[in-house]
């Protein structure tokens, strides 16, 4: 068939449907009741769209497509986490997680196929990389988890998913654009219609990136510390060399910007026993976040095969905490959640062929093995 054939309208934002029906000779207007079909309602085929012309149907049946993922497997907890693995067209595949709790339902969504960064402490960055991640694929795990759960989309509803974080596989903001217009549709009140402060982005640290974020579509943000110092930094965290964390904690200021009052920057700290969890490093921590209204996710470490670091013994991590509180910093330990299932967060791997690493790396990928 045509090329044309192969748009698929899953990834494409609303003004983008409403210039395509434009094109199409249609009212805008119908850009935004496709938009509805696809996301709210979860239909897929055209001709079930039944308040769309019949001639405009089969228009769209000849040159579009709507494509979800496939589904390839799911893990279930025994704290209701859920983990789903889906396929892409290429073969790769990436991991998505839902984590209910008592007062929402996060979806944990990946951006790109692997990750390029090697932070050392991260099961992802074992895998290599492969590619971005398309915003059909992106929003595409958003669609899939909201039929798999039966969430409905529209507040009030069954809302099932009630916040999304980009802390899955991947490193966001480097793959900017189809990041934002996953985002948009995420946002968009024809679409999931959630709030700014529901979608947080996880981003390592890429700071034009992330200047560039704050211009486009400011959503919460959570920056991967990890370490009061770069020297530190720089091992658990190689993007550091590039962009340190002084000029990080400026950028993070830039993206409060003078919101101060509503709004805090996520900092995430992994928990690594003798690495980075004594008291000192705490009152370092500290320093570094001068100026900057910010709240702390402390993540004890989640092991993986191979992994070189350990967990934090409890009362290590207590003492952490309470150093921050007591300098007025809000601050949480974040609970492992669906780590019987490798669901936690440093453990998503999903099944990647490496474009980009040693034959180390494609060992660790043939013990996964991958999908053919
Ligand atoms: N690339 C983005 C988002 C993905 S990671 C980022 O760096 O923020 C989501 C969070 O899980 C990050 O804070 C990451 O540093 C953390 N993480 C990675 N590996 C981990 C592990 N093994 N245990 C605990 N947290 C981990």
């Amino acid at each position: 068939m045509s090329a044309s054939r192969e748009i698929n309208l899953m990834g494409l934002e609303r003004n983008a449907l409403r210039a395509l029906l434009a094109d199409m000779g249609e009212k805008p207007f119908r850009g935004d009741q496709l938009m509805q079909w696809i996301h709210q309602h979860g239909v897929l085929d055209f001709e079930k769209m039944t308040n769309l012309g019949k001639t405009l149907r089969s228009q769209l049946s000849e040159s579009c497509t709507v494509k979800s993922l496939e589904l390839i497997k799911e893990s279930i907890s025994v704290d209701g986490t859920r983990k789903w693995l889906f396929r892409l067209d290429d073969g790769n595949a990436i991991e998505t997680v839902f984590i209910p709790e008592e007062d929402r339902g996060t979806l944990c969504v990946s951006s790109q196929a692997g990750c390029a960064l090697n932070c050392t402490f991260c099961s992802t960055a074992q895998q290599g990389f492969n590619r971005n991640l398309t915003s059909a694929e992106i929003i595409g795990q958003l669609w899939a988890a909201s039929q798999l759960l039966h969430s409905g989309v529209v507040p009030g509803s069954n809302r099932v998913i009630t916040n999304v974080v980009l802390m899955g596989m991947g490193e966001p903001l480097l793959n900017f654009d189809n990041v934002v217009s996953a985002m948009q549709i995420m946002l968009d009140d024809f679409a999931y219609g959630l709030s700014k402060r529901r979608v947080t982005l996880s981003t390592s640290g890429v700071i034009p990136a992330l200047d560039k974020l704050f211009d486009v579509c400011p959503v919460s943000l959570a920056v991967s510390l990890h370490a009061p110092n770069d020297e530190l930094r720089n091992i658990l965290v190689p993007v550091n060399k590039k962009y340190p964390i002084r000029e990080l904690i400026a950028a993070c200021k830039r993206y409060i910007g003078d919101d101060a009052g509503r709004r805090r920057v996520t900092i995430e700290y992994v928990m690594l026993d003798g690495v980075n969890d004594s008291d000192g490093q705490a009152k370092e921590l500290l320093k570094c976040l001068q100026g900057l209204p910010a709240k702390i996710n402390l993540i004890p470490f989640n092991p993986f095969p191979g992994s070189q670091y350990r967990r934090s013994p409890q009362n290590r991590i207590d003492a952490f905490r309470e150093i921050l509180m007591q300098a007025g910093i809000m601050t949480v330990t974040r609970r492992p959640r669906g780590d019987d299932i490798d669901a936690a967060c440093g453990q998503l791997a999903g099944r990647i062929t490496d474009r980009t690493r040693r034959t180390s790396r494609m060992e660790l990928q043939e013990n996964v093995g991958t999908v053919k």
